[in-house]
Formats: structure tokens, C-alpha cells, sequence
């Protein structure tokens, strides 16, 4: 090849094909070519045998209601929480809400993500406002992240006038997808349906906070699945939460896990809030609320894990890892195989890539060069040890860069043998 290419990656290692040593040449923002070893006097860079994947996918975070801590009181269940953030929202302008989602924005990009759908809230206490920001956040930040943007109506739809109204201008002002929360309407089917129904007339994806508490006996889960085949949107509609189905054991699990797979209706488990506000009426042995994801994947269920909120009063932790949210994951669902491990890993990159319904995601020639390095040789072991992103590229373009720790060993200290590879990444 000649000078033409922009950079290529030498001796890399891509996540899920990681007993090959691989060239990457990047020309103009694209993948141009992958094979073991690329002639070309192009601007290299030596990656000693690392882990590189396409970034990170947040397939469920919420930009407009990050950061919030130390303006909500102290609370402790779901209904508190919504109620918490209910009153702060009256306050929130667009300056305000941009700040804060870029502060959480800005923590996603660091660790390695490079797409996102968040949610954000339309009511008539917050009218468009956050909507606002946050479609100003998206035009900001595209050099390194692309931002899907789904609009919802987190205290009910049929139960609150004027919402319906913000949430079809919010669309027909560029919203990309739509989204429900029914456990907080009063109507739950009828608010389903008029979401299905706005999904039909706009042709949107639809993504559901669906059946966050731990009682199987009253799930929405049958008529989101349900709707989802009349209307024929197999492969459109996600659901995130249904915390209940870790209530349930797997001979109840079965028909459900069909269920999902026949009417292509994907699964986001959200592990950080799930486990902070489920089973608060337990004082000890406390369930952990959180649906057995890769249990479904298995089981041909579309299926990834992710953030949610960030530093609010829904979850009060984050630091937008969702290497370290498959790590929880992982833990809490005690897996230990390495099958069960690269699919908490896909659970955050493919995954959530197909749940968003990208079609240009993978490190392919003609794709994007999006291209995340990790601090590790083996996917597997980059979540077990939560290895740390040390550079990440987006079309092309590097966006961040987080040089690997070092010790320093005083002179007379022999080295008792180096992990490292010799040649570490040239971090520029
Ligand atoms: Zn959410």
C-alpha cells in the first residue's frame, strides 16, 4: 500500500478473534484494510498483542438527569426517586442539564464508548428543555460519540395532559426513537398502545422502561410482546429493567425467554440501579432484582447490559464504565465460564450494536474506524481484571487517550519480570 492511509494499528488483537495477530490500516476515517502484516509507510502505531473492539455501546443511559446528588434528599425507593427527581426537574434549564450531561458525557467517551441511546424526560414540568440540551449535547460531542436520542414520559402518559403533545413535537423536532415507562401511568396498556401507536405513524424504534419490581403476577412484558407482532416491529423494540424476571425461576423463564426471541423483542439489564432500588422491603438476604441476561442471550434473546443513571437518586455511583457494568453483572450472576464471560463482554459492544440496530459496527474493512484499545490480550480477561481503555479513535480520529499506569522502581530495584510488552503504546 502507499502513503495514502491515514495511520495503521500494528499488532493488534481483535476482541473475539484474538489468537491472530492482525495489521489495521485506516484510510480517510475507514476501516481500509485488515491482514497479519501491511506494508506502507503510513503513521504506525504499536499495540503489542492489545485488545482493540469497536467501543463500547451504552444502550441505556440518561444524560438529563445525571448529577444530581447533592440537589435531591436522601431516598430510598423507586417511588421516591421518581419523586426526587420530579422536583428537581421544575429548576432545570438547558444550560443546566447540558452541563451535567456533558459532565456524564464526557466520563462515557473516557472509557471507551462510541454509542449511546439516552433517555430523556418530556412532561409538562420540563417541557422541551431537556430535550433541548441534550440535542445540543449530541451535535457537540458527534466528533466522538454517536448519540441516539428517545424521548419518554417518565410519570405517565394517559394520566398527565400535555405530554402527549411535547412528545410528538420532540419527534417531529428530531427525537430518534420513542419511549415508555407504563408502571407509571395509570392506564399501563393504554399507554403501550398509544406508544406503539406514535412508533407506527413516525416508523420508530420504541424502548421501554418495563416491569421494575420483583412481582411476576402483574408484568407488562406479555402485552409489549404482543404488540410488538401486531405491529410487526420484531427487532424495534427493547425493554429495560423487568427486574420481575429475576423473580422467577427458569421452568417459568422458559415460555418467557420464547416469548422475547419470537416477537424480537430485546432485553437491557441495568444492574447498578436494579440492585440499589429493588428488594428495599428486605432488611437481610436481600434479592438482587437483576434479570438473568446472559441466561436469555443463550437462549437467542437479544440482550445487553448498561448504565442508566449516573450520580442521581436512582443510583448514586458511576463512573460510565460498562466494562466495569459487565464486571457487576458478571459477579452478581456468579459466571466463571469463559463462554459466560465473552458474552457479558458482547453484552456491552454487539449486542447493544444490534439492539440500537447499527448496521456499520465492527472492526471491518468499509466500517467506521472506531476502534476502543484495551490494556489487555483477551476480552475475557480484560473484563475480569476491568483493564483499563488506553486509546479510542472515532472515524479515524483519536478522541481520548488514558496512558497505562507505571511504576516507578527506584534504581537499585530489580525487576522481577515485566508484565507489560516492551514496547508500550505510544500514547500521543
Ligand atoms: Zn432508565
Amino acid at each position: 500500500m502507499s502513503g495514502k492511509l491515514d495511520l495503521v494499528l500494528r499488532q493488534a488483537r481483535i476482541a473475539g478473534a484474538e489468537d491472530t495477530l492482525v495489521d489495521i490500516a485506516i484510510d480517510r476515517g475507514r476501516i481500509a484494510d485488515i491482514r497479519p502484516s501491511i506494508d506502507t509507510d503510513a503513521r504506525e502505531e504499536q499495540l503489542g498483542g492489545r485488545i482493540v473492539f469497536p467501543g463500547f455501546v451504552e444502550s441505556h443511559i440518561h444524560l438529563d438527569k445525571s448529577c444530581l446528588l447533592e440537589r435531591c434528599a436522601d431516598t430510598r425507593t423507586l417511588e421516591e426517586a421518581i419523586g426526587a427527581v420530579a422536583a428537581a426537574k421544575r429548576d432545570f434549564t438547558v444550560e443546566d442539564v447540558h452541563a451535567r450531561g456533558r459532565r456524564t458525557l464526557e466520563k462515557c467517551i473516557l472509557q471507551g464508548t462510541t454509542r449511546m441511546r439516552t433517555h430523556v424526560e418530556v412532561d409538562p414540568r420540563i417541557g422541551l428543555r431537556g430535550f433541548e440540551a441534550v440535542r445540543r449535547l449530541k451535535r457537540d460531542f458527534a466528533w466522538a460519540i454517536d448519540v441516539q436520542i428517545c424521548v419518554f414520559p417518565q410519570e405517565g402518559l394517559l394520566n398527565d395532559p400535555g405530554t402527549d403533545e411535547l412528545l410528538v413535537q420532540a419527534i417531529e423536532d428530531g427525537a430518534d426513537l420513542i419511549g415508555g415507562c407504563p408502571y407509571t401511568d395509570s392506564d399501563p396498556k393504554g399507554q403501550i398502545a398509544r406508544i406503539f401507536e406514535l412508533a407506527a405513524r413516525y416508523d420508530l424504534d420504541i424502548d421501554f422502561h418495563l416491569d421494575f419490581h420483583l412481582d411476576p403476577a402483574r408484568m407488562d412484558l406479555h402485552e409489549v410482546c404482543r404488540q410488538a407482532k401486531l405491529h410487526r416491529r420484531g427487532g424495534r423494540v427493547a425493554v429495560g429493567h423487568v427486574s420481575s424476571l429475576s423473580a422467577m425461576d427458569h421452568a417459568r423463564l422458559e415460555p418467557v425467554a420464547a416469548m422475547l426471541a419470537d416477537s424480537g423483542v430485546a432485553l437491557t439489564v441495568l444492574p447498578s440501579t436494579d440492585l440499589f432500588l429493588m428488594g428495599r422491603e428486605s432488611a437481610h438476604s436481600v434479592p438482587r432484582g437483576v434479570a438473568p441476561a446472559h441466561w436469555f442471550a443463550e437462549r437467542g434473546v437479544e440482550c445487553s447490559l448498561a448504565t442508566n443513571n449516573v450520580l442521581n437518586p436512582f443510583t448514586p455511583f458511576g463512573d460510565c464504565s460498562l466494562l466495569r457494568m459487565a464486571n457487576l453483572y458478571a459477579n452478581i450472576a456468579q459466571i466463571g465460564s469463559p463462554d459466560d464471560i465473552a458474552r457479558c463482554f458482547d453484552m456491552v459492544t454487539a449486542g447493544p450494536a444490534r439492539l440500537l440496530n447499527l448496521d456499520d459496527y465492527g472492526i471491518a474493512v468499509g466500517n467506521p474506524a472506531d476502534i476502543v484499545v484495551l490494556d489487555a490480550e483477551r476480552s475475557g480477561l480484560a473484563l475480569a481484571e476491568l483493564a483499563q481503555p488506553l486509546f479510542g479513535l472515532k472515524r479515524g480520529k483519536r478522541t481520548f487517550s488514558r496512558p497505562a499506569p507505571a511504576l516507578h522502581r527506584p534504581d537499585h530495584a530489580s525487576d522481577p519480570g515485566e508484565r507489560r510488552p516492551a514496547s508500550p503504546v505510544e500514547v500521543r
